[in-house]
């Protein structure tokens, strides 16, 4: 038997008992199962052809592309988490981005783009958006002058909130009016709020879009992306993901789903180390800033306390301006368990050193320090910070 748990069920609790497996004759597993298919198979052509009238509106197993049992039950998943109509799942955080543009904008468009987005998106705009005549103009990420910059083809405003590296925050119950006023599209980029922390369509956007890569799978071990809407704005992404034969393996399907279930549990502890680092980083006088909008000095801090319901691992850092790059790097190179790489959300503590003189184009950030972006995973936040003061000390030589 599959219970469905109550409707009041806090995040947590549906995060467990989302997206279950089928009755099997017997009982039936914890756990949807893997289900592989190109060809499925029916029992008449006349069920076929029905089959094939439905799919458009119905979610309805009858070809591999267009999903299976496996991933059927990760979107039902995304969908609770994220307060969605339905989801699309695609290979990579930056295909749901690109295939969110491509499903809503067409040529002769303008889409207005958070100074704050994710730097691939931003370059979509030269390699897609550009060449194929729809413009884009990027609005500072606290969202004050969005206002003064919607045209007459403008068609879609896209968020990213806290914005990428350093956080900032919009106020997107605003932009949500400001857009529906004048029939545009909201959509934003979730990866941040991962749906536990921060959930956009419950504030007005009508499209979320999340890098399941990160913390649904929180194992740094699969790719994915995943794309929320609400009913009303459901069809062309649908459309056009089809039409381009967009689908993701059910194995991947299985491994996001399987860390998903522990999503809430994660963040908590991800969130309180988190927040453990940057307060120590705040004592340190070789740091100038400390990013994350938990703090009550981050510029955004009453918005995120307005709009979210916690924080996470992501925690960036300024160094005062007399410490150069090579000392940023100097001190990145030298610390011991936080690996050098890009991505973050999987269980362990990441760090990277953040251009964001390229990653901005409305915020000046020429007479700025060396920021540090770290993710503090689920190791103890005292070792974490033991690592770092030592680290700090290469600051010295
Ligand atoms: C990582 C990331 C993406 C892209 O995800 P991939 O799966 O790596 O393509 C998109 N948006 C944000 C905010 C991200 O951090």
């Amino acid at each position: 038997m599959n219970k469905k748990p109550p409707p009041a069920a806090s995040l947590p609790t549906r995060l467990v008992h989302a997206g279950k497996a089928p009755v099997f004759e017997g009982g039936s597993p914890v756990n949807p199962p893997v289900v592989r298919a190109s060809t499925v198979l029916f029992d008449s052509v006349a069920q076929q052809r029905d089959m094939r009238m439905r799919r458009g509106d119905e979610r309805l197993f009858t070809y591999g592309a267009r999903g299976n049992p496996t991933n059927f039950a990760l979107e039902d998943l995304v969908s609770e988490l994220e307060g969605a109509y339905r989801t699309r799942l695609f290979p990579t955080g930056l295909a749901a981005i690109a295939m969110t543009l491509l499903s809503y904008l067409k040529p002769g468009d303008h889409v207005l783009m958070s100074d704050s987005v994710y730097e691939p998106a931003r370059k979509l705009v030269d390699s897609f958006l550009t060449p194929y005549n729809i413009r884009c103009t990027f609005f500072a990420a606290d969202g004050s002058d969005v206002e003064e910059k919607i045209e007459t083809s403008t068609r879609m405003i896209y968020a990213e909130c806290p914005g990428s590296l350093v956080y900032e925050m919009c106020d997107l119950p605003q932009l949500a009016e400001m857009a529906h006023a004048r029939g545009l599209l909201l959509a934003a980029d979730n990866t941040w709020g991962s749906g536990c922390q921060y959930r956009p369509l419950a504030l007005g956007a009508d499209i979320s879009i999340m890098a399941a890569t990160k913390y649904l799978s929180g194992h740094s071990d699969v790719m994915m992306g995943t794309v929320a809407t609400t009913q009303e704005t459901w069809q062309p992404l649908a459309e056009r993901s089809d039409a381009f034969g967009m689908t993701v393996s059910p194995d991947d399907a299985y491994l996001v789903m399987r860390g998903a279930r522990t999503l809430a549990a994660r963040l908590a502890m991800h969130e309180r180390g988190g927040l453990q680092v940057a307060h120590w980083l705040q004592s340190r006088p070789e740091v100038a800033t400390v990013f994350c909008p938990a703090l009550p000095e981050h510029p955004g801090h009453a918005l995120w306390a307005r709009d979210c319901k916690g924080s996470n691992g992501l925690v960036s850092f300024e160094l005062q301006s007399a410490f150069d790059q090579a000392a940023a790097e100097r001190l990145i190179d030298s610390l011991a368990l936080f690996g050098i790489g890009a991505s973050w959300g999987g269980y362990e503590s990441l760090v990277t050193l953040a251009d964001m003189r390229r990653a901005r184009s409305v915020s000046d950030w020429s007479d700025r320090g060396q920021v540090i972006r770290l993710h503090v995973g689920l190791e103890d936040p005292a070792d974490l910070i033991c690592d770092l003061i030592q680290g700090f000390a290469t600051l010295a030589s």
